[in-house]
């Protein structure tokens, strides 16, 4: 069991920490952030950070003697009328509960934080000088600070296209979807705007701030093609989970640094595409054309 000095880390606690760092009030209007369920009483002896709350990473927490999963995902973002356990989401939340697990998500809430979800993103690829790339609205909760949602950074030296997916790829975890990229791959890019997970809305916004190249996820071929067709910024497409990973260590070194609670941050691959098959190439493609990204 966890202690803060001689008191017992309970499941109040880590609500009362992360809801003053990630404030529901600062969560999209649709999004569904906060205890999700557990006993504000309950002893608290590791917790779990997860992207995905999904029946692995469940049995990952349980195997590691975790009592409190953190994830960035909402469990239950839609209204629902049954949480019985012969549903999907219902066999889940009768896991947590009959293993006295308490469940937080702090999602889009953790998106605008700063530090956020991108904040994690842009470090993890050496990205300094950093500022939000949507900030947050005027008037909006959490307007000011730094705050909002993506970054804008600067890498600490120029690179083409096709060595910043280079990069990009060895820098995220890996996953079968990898990194791809669009553009041309001998565009120099220094100024890199990033959005942890479906950033595909801020695609005029990194055009607007001029950047050279916008990583996210879940990019669309129409939207893509026609942003590149109109002389927009190269894109990097990353797979969503690899995306928001490197926020779960940065929020676990603050559970651990505010708390003294011990953690595990879940390296399980949560993205559902889990193939890839990369074409091969005729003889006359490699001879005739430039190497794929
Ligand atoms: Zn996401």
């Amino acid at each position: 069991m966890s202690t803060t000095g001689s008191r017992t880390v309970r499941v109040a606690d880590v609500v009362t920490l992360l809801d003053r760092r990630y404030p529901p009030a600062w969560a999209e209007h649709w999004d569904r952030v906060g205890l999700v369920l557990g006993e504000p009483s309950a002893p608290v002896r590791r917790v779990a950070c997860v992207v995905d709350c999904v029946p692995e990473t469940v049995s990952e927490a349980l195997a590691a003697g975790a009592d409190m999963i953190v994830a960035h995902h909402p469990l239950l973002l839609r209204g629902v009328s049954s949480v019985a356990p012969t549903t999907y989401k219902g066999r889940i939340i009768h896991q947590l509960i009959k293993n006295d697990v308490a469940l937080y998500v702090a999602h889009t809430n953790a998106d605008v934080a700063n530090p956020g979800v991108s904040d994690a993103l842009a470090v993890r690829l050496g990205l300094t000088d950093l500022r939000p790339l949507h900030p947050s609205a005027p008037g909006s909760p959490s307007e000011g600070q730094g705050r909002g949602l993506g970054r804008i950074g600067r890498l600490p030296q120029p690179m083409t296209l096709a060595e910043f997916t280079q990069h990009t790829g060895q820098a995220l975890p890996a996953t079968s979807w990898g990194v791809r990229a669009a553009g041309d791959s001998n565009r120099m890019v220094s100024t890199v705007a990033v959005s942890g997970g479906a950033g595909e809305s801020f695609l005029s916004d990194a055009i607007s701030a001029g950047v050279d190249v916008y990583l996210t996820a879940d990019l669309r071929h129409h939207i893509a093609s026609e942003h590149i067709a109109d002389g927009g910024p190269a894109l990097l497409d990353a797979a969503h989970w690899a995306t928001e990973r490197p926020w779960l260590d940065e929020l676990s070194a603050h559970l651990r640094d505010s708390l003294g609670v011990p953690t595990l941050v879940s390296d399980l691959d949560t993205d559902p595409w889990t193939v890839h098959v990369a074409p091969l190439a005729s003889p006359e493609d490699t001879m005739n054309k430039e190497p794929r990204l």
